[in-house]
């Protein structure tokens, strides 16, 4: 839909958190007729409820009534499952159901770079980010990271680039939203929960980011993740020409993004540039040579230099909470990462430490097979220390391996940890699992793991 035509029309939006009071707000300003409707009850709902009056939109808390179907179209928050009734019942009525990143989309004046995947997506949107700045572009950064996309959409003029972070909730209900650039970094079960539990459903809802891509659009993808491979192999007949990265190497000829005797290496239009030795890239860790070489190739695409490309690479420290490096104490390194909330970013973890590791895993658990891991626990990890609700699961899947032991709390698991801990070793909170047994979230759980490894007194 053209931004102008919102004006003629009626919209209802499901939640009142961030997004949904950007989208509203947006929707407004332009001349629609907004209505917002948020199950919550009103209690938890206050900041939402002095927002929506003083831009003077109706609104109703505490449940969802068929006030909502009196709209031609209707907004789903990313927070919001598909699957309920309003939904269902908006959707068998025929009514146009999208997404704020849908909405969103039609006032931006920017070409959009689209970063999607399981994992990795804040640090290769991030990291984009810098690339931009770095690059004196002018830019945004928005979608799951930090603003939502509606609220900082109109600050972009079409010189600029809009970079976005997009999860698979917001590309289920997406109608026309066209990337120039979308990445999808892979494919892992995840969230399954949401898709009825059905790893297809999933791998289709992370496809659409390139769905309506034209001519002269372009898709980067993981050739090394077979998940994503195959996906995007079986929609291969379209428009806009796809780009792979891998460390094992592309097909002769091929443009995309790979390493070569250690370098990091892009090739496009069949010229090659030498970006960056991959030891020299500042975040750590092979995941993040993956997450490297797809930034590099979108950075590329966009016509951004190598050597400020390069510079960058060398210099973005990574996002909090992802390996993030807190503090050395009696010659242990501390290392929150406390973002790794599924099996397949600890996986990473593991792998992106040379010194022993005592792991600190669990919390609230959403179905793990920790038997992936197993391989690497044998080689890296010194001792586990179980955490959270789901300690008793981690304790019987590792116990056969490595020793075990179980904290009831973060405190008494940062002094579990640090007292099995040697100098030269690494302590690393990558639990594998949410947070919300113990904590608000991860960011909650990060910070006061940081706060706990800062108060260590360090003598021995
Ligand atoms: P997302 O936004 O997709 O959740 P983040 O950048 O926040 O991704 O990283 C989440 C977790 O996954 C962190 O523990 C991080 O170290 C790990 N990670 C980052 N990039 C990748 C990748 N390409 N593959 C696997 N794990 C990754």
């Amino acid at each position: 839909m053209e931004a102008a035509q919102v004006r003629s029309k009626r919209f209802s939006i499901l939640g009142a958190a961030r997004s949904g009071l950007a989208v509203a707000a947006l929707l407004r300003r332009h001349g629609a007729a907004v209505f917002v409707s948020d199950a919550l009850p009103a209690g938890r709902l206050a900041a939402a409820r002095q927002e929506l009056e003083e831009n003077g939109i109706p609104y109703e808390f505490g449940g969802n009534t068929r006030r909502v179907l009196e709209a031609d179209i209707v907004v789903v928050s990313p927070g919001v499952p598909s699957d309920i009734p309003v939904i269902r019942e908006a959707v068998g009525q025929g009514r146009t159901v999208v997404s704020e990143l849908e909405v969103a989309s039609w006032f931006c004046a920017a070409p959009m770079v689209a970063v999607t995947g399981t994992n990795g997506k804040t640090t290769t949107t991030s990291l984009l980010g810098r690339i931009a700045e770095d690059a004196r572009r002018e830019a945004i950064v928005a979608g799951n990271i930090g603003t939502a996309f509606s609220q900082s959409v109109e600050g972009i003029t079409a010189r600029g680039l809009a970079i976005l972070e997009v999860s698979s909730f917001q590309l289920d209900h997406i109608a026309s939203f066209r990337p120039a650039v979308a990445i999808i970094l892979n494919i892992t079960p995840d969230h399954l929960d949401r898709y009825g539990h059905s790893f297809e459903k999933y791998i289709a809802a992370k496809c659409r980011v390139f769905e309506f891509q034209q001519k002269g659009d372009t898709l980067i993808y993981n050739a090394d993740d077979d998940v994503t491979r195959v996906a995007v192999e079986r929609r291969k007949e379209r428009a806009m020409s796809a780009l792979p990265f891998s460390l094992r190497g592309l097909s002769p000829g091929d443009d995309g993004a790979y390493v070569r005797d250690g370098l990091l290496c892009v090739r496009l239009h069949g010229k090659t540039g030498e970006i960056v030795p991959i030891g020299s890239i500042s975040i750590r860790g092979e995941h993040n040579v993956y997450n490297a070489m797809a930034a590099s190739l979108a950075a590329t695409v966009l016509g951004i230099s190598t050597p400020s490309l390069r510079a960058t690479l060398k210099n973005f420290k990574g996002v909090e909470h992802r390996l993030e490096v807190v503090r050395e104490v009696d010659g242990i390194t501390y290392i929150n990462d406390s973002k790794a909330t599924n099996v397949d970013s600890v996986w990473y973890a593991l792998r992106s430490f040379q010194q022993p590791i005592v792991v600190m895993l669990g919390g609230r658990d959403k179905g793990n097979d920790y038997s992936r891991l197993n391989d690497l626990v044998r080689r890296h990890v010194k001792a586990i220390v179980a955490i959270g609700e789901s300690a008793a699961k981690v304790k019987d899947a590792f116990a056969g391996l490595v020793p075990v032991r179980t904290a009831t709390t973060m405190d008494e698991a940062v002094r579990t940890a640090s007292s099995l801990a040697a100098r030269g070793d690494v302590v690393l909170l990558s639990p594998a699992c949410a947070s919300f047994d113990w904590f608000e979230n991860y960011e909650h759980r990060g910070r006061v793991f940081k706060e706990l490894v800062m108060g260590l007194a360090g003598d021995r």
